[in-house]
């Protein structure tokens, strides 16, 4: 991969930030280059999976819920791709859609709970050149991609007319977000490196507002019709969230759930670290 690359929102030059792995644009966009490294073939994993979904299945189903009423009110249409479905959660709760799922990770693709509808590999090579959606969501899985730009031209050209793409994704504007950078810039790394996901296999390349996101969705004719705000804490299962990866000191778990647990009730009426954002495929003038 090259050094320099071009903002996918407004095209500018990301230019070196003060962290090494950090690349930063003008109006804002932050990409890392950090190393990815997904396992094509079964072995063990740094995450401790079980832990994981133990801990995140109340605010990961209401969330979910919540992507789906709104798909509802957007479109009739009942075919669904879930990109980096994981275990399929998603998938297990859109019973009324024709559903299909994309997974990358041998490991969790073949431990679906919905294996007969989850694919193992790569959006969109994993599908037929011809196989279109009425609904395609990158749920928690842009922000991990390199190429955004080419991810969002795929799935305008695998949506149908009139199709409905939604991605959820961190943002750059939620608190905990802003706080993690403001302990950065102080010279406490590990909050701001735990939300980048730094040394997990699939760590996050990007940090994007919904506005950022919707400039770069554009240029794939695809335009923004509704925001909803998700979730980011639930004081329930929030220990075993942050106890999943297995290396973190638990000195710094017990400020990450005390900040949590303070942060909770404010959190509300703040701008979220979670926004997913619905776009309509338009057709090329
Ligand atoms: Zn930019």
């Amino acid at each position: 991969m090259s050094d320099t690359y071009d903002c996918p929102s407004c095209d500018g030059p990301m230019r070196p930030a003060r962290l090494s792995w950090v690349r930063a644009c003008g109006c804002g966009v932050l990409r890392s280059t950090l190393d990815i490294a997904i396992p094509a073939k079964p072995r063990a994993s740094a995450i401790d999976e079980q832990a994981r979904v133990d801990g995140l299945a109340s605010l990961r189903d209401r969330n979910n819920a919540r992507l789906l009423d709104t798909i509802y009110g957007l479109t009739a249409g009942r075919r669904l791709l879930d990109v980096g479905c994981g275990p399929g959660f998603l998938l297990a709760q859109a019973g009324a859609f024709q559903a299909v799922g994309i997974e990358p990770d041998a490991n969790v693709a073949l431990a679906a709970t919905t294996s007969a509808k989850v694919r193992h590999g790569y959006f969109p090579d994993a599908l037929a050149p011809d196989e279109r959606f009425d609904v395609i969501v990158f749920n928690d899985v842009l922000e991990h991609i390199p190429d955004m730009l080419q991810a969002l031209a795929a799935s305008h050209r695998h949506l149908s007319d009139d199709g409905v793409l939604v991605l959820n994704c961190p943002s750059r504007n939620g608190l905990f977000f802003r706080v993690a950078s403001i302990l950065e810039r102080l010279g406490m790394r590990a909050a701001y490196e735990r939300l980048w996901q730094v040394g997990l296999p699939s760590p996050h390349i990007w940090y994007m507002t919904p506005r950022d996101l919707t400039r770069a969705a554009e240029k794939a004719n695809l335009a923004e019709v509704r925001q909803v705000r998700l979730d980011t804490t639930d004081t329930r299962g929030l220990w075993s969230r942050i106890r999943s990866v297995r290396d973190e000191g638990l000195l710094l778990s017990v400020a990450a759930y005390g900040f949590a647990r303070i942060a909770h009730p404010f959190a509300k009426m703040l701008p979220s670290d979670a926004v997913a954002v619905f776009y309509r495929k338009q057709l090329a003038a």
